[in-house]
């Protein structure tokens, strides 16, 4: 995961350890509505440049071959902010187990 760890510095890293934490959880998605939360709390960021995360430097949103691999699209990703706007998937919840 990207987040919590220090902004900006090896990018490269943290983008495949978020990519194989994800993958390694299943690949597991926000349903539409966190979703929405995740996408609107960006939306009115003001670390947001464009499609990116001025503070991790995430890809927020992308499609690749109509995947959508953004961070906003990762269960496992959240938010960088020290309180952040919304967090990673309880994957019990996405799982349906308590
Ligand atoms: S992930 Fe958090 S800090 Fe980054 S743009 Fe979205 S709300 Fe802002």
């Amino acid at each position: 995961m990207c987040c919590g760890e220090p902004p900006k510095p090896n990018k490269p890293i943290r983008a495949t350890s978020a990519y194989a934490k994800w993958i390694a959880a299943g690949c597991p998605r926000p349903n539409k509505e966190q979703f929405k939360i995740r996408a609107n709390g960006c939306l009115e960021c003001s670390h947001r440049q464009g499609l990116i995360c001025g503070l991790c430097d995430c890809v927020l949103a992308k499609q690749i071959l109509g995947v959508e691999l953004g961070k906003l699209s990762m269960a496992t990703e959240a938010c960088p902010l020290p309180e952040p706007k919304w967090k990673a998937i309880d994957l019990d919840d996405y799982l349906g187990v308590s």
